[in-house]
């Protein structure tokens, strides 16, 4: 099949790499023109692995095209994906614009029948609204059908969870539509689940306001562990093994950040406000996630007292491992309160640096992790990537001024990094 996907984020790039190769011709679209020709090299504007290798094999195999021309993209394909950016307005409502001036240039520049299929995460009757913009813009008598089909994909693994979803959503309103997306699909073998758009809609964000649910939760049963002097590791293993809970997402830490659980929490919240109904729980989700920082930065003042004195060394600036995305990590919020207490930083991530370049000022970014540590009077740990795990503690604490981790992600054991000669604190592990 003849597909575009429009915005090559992280989800249009890796969706229309991996739909490239499922065997579907697929052009790829942004409006950054910087972007697209840095793909027509073959580089990556993001860094998401396995995806450099994917997109230069399609391309190469000419199943895969960069473009910045939307209207001659809609042109020449069956089936249209959106996967542009839905950023938070200021009231936590999504900003639907950039979907809109798509949906109006698909509507303007239609030629045969089109498949306008919203990937981007929206809230409950954008199918609708996309609908009437593109009847309006379309000319007389235009045929097309609007469905939907919500990504799943986490940065980091993204491109494993395109080809190995747990489940494909499908919001259809006729067979045709639903035909014609199955058939994309069917070569994943995973279940299809087809349902009405509206239903497709709050799936997504039901999901993802369930999964940043977990996090707060533990978060929260970390905090009472540290009262109570237990280990939320302990717990959460114990309350993980039962099935019906599973031990996914219950790793006491910073709080979640990223693109996706702060603003689409925030869409869900002010979606269900405008139709009548107070989500309380997803509320308290969000207070506990932003609490967590506070209840951080409480421990580093407690490790090492006068803050703004000191030099802190950081690990980790991405929102997660394995990814170069800074939107909304927990390490912006962190670093830039240590600041304002007068604090030195200096920091070290594997593949953010560039990004947080753009965010941070006066943050002294090193080389490696060693030289974060080197002259620290504290090492604070922000995100959990592989290689923070492996580091010789010993050369740590000759590198720092004073043996103190807090460490926001629990990837030391206490006891192991105690015995070296640490003052180590971390989430829910007093
Ligand atoms: P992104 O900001 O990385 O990518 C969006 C891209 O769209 C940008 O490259 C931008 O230049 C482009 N764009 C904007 N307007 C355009 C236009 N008119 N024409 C062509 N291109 C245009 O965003 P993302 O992280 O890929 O997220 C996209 C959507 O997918 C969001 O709704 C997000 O919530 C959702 N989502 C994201 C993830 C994730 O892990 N990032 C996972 C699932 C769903």
């Amino acid at each position: 099949m003849k597909l575009s996907v429009v915005g090559c984020g992280y989800v249009g790039l890796v969706s229309g790499a991996c739909l490239a190769s499922l065997g579907n011709e697929v052009v790829c679209v942004d409006i950054d023109k910087r972007k697209i020709a840095l793909l027509k090299k073959g580089k990556m504007p993001i860094y998401e692995p396995g995806l450099g290798d994917l997109v230069r094999e399609n391309v190469r195999r000419r199943r895969l095209f960069f473009t910045s021309d939307l209207k001659r993209a809609v042109r020449k394909s069956d089936v249209i994906f959106i996967a542009v950016g839905t950023p938070p307005r200021p009231n936590g409502g999504a900003d639907l614009s950039f979907v809109e001036n798509v949906a109006r240039t698909i509507a303007e520049e239609m030629n045969s029948f089109k498949i306008i299929v919203e990937k981007s995460t929206v809230p409950v009757e954008t199918g609708e609204w996309i609908q009437k913009t593109v009847e309006r813009y379309a000319k007389k008598g235009a045929k097309f059908e609007v469905a939907s089909n919500p990504e799943f994909l986490r940065e980091g693994t993204a491109v494993k969870d395109f080809m190995h979803p747990d489940r494909v959503i499908l919001g259809v309103e006729s067979k045709k539509a639903e035909e014609a997306l199955r058939q994309i699909y069917r070569p994943l073998k995973v279940p299809i689940v087809a349902t009405d758009i509206r239903s497709a809609e709050i799936i997504k964000h039901a999901s993802n306001s369930f999964l940043a649910m977990k996090i707060s939760f533990i978060n929260a049963i970390s905090n009472l562990c540290d009262a109570a002097k237990a280990d939320v590791g302990q717990v959460a293993l114990g309350v993980g093994l039962d099935r019906r809970i599973g031990p996914a997402f219950l790793n006491a830490g910073i709080g979640f950040g990223g693109f996706c659980f702060p603003k689409d929490l925030a869409a869900f919240i002010h979606l269900s406000e405008k139709l009548g109904y107070d989500f309380e729980l997803l509320r308290a989700v969000e207070k506990i996630n932003q609490n967590q920082k506070a209840v951080f930065l409480k421990k580093i003042d407690q490790a090492i007292w006068n803050v703004g004195s000191k030099t802190i060394g950081v690990l980790g600036l991405s929102f997660k491992p394995d990814t170069d995305d800074m939107r909304f990590a927990p390490s912006i919020e962190i670093i830039e309160a240590l600041q304002a207490q007068g604090a030195r930083v200096r920091a070290f991530d594997p593949h953010a640096m560039p990004k947080a370049g753009e965010i941070f000022k006066n943050v002294v970014f090193c080389k490696d992790s060693y030289s974060a540590c080197r002259g620290s009077d504290c090492l604070v740990i922000l995100t959990e990537w592989d290689e923070f795990k492996k580091l010789d503690l010993k050369k740590v604490k000759k590198l720092l001024n004073q043996p103190v981790i807090v460490d926001g992600r629990n990837i030391y054991r206490p006891e192991e990094v105690r015995a070296l000669g640490f003052r180590y604190f971390s989430m829910g592990r007093s």
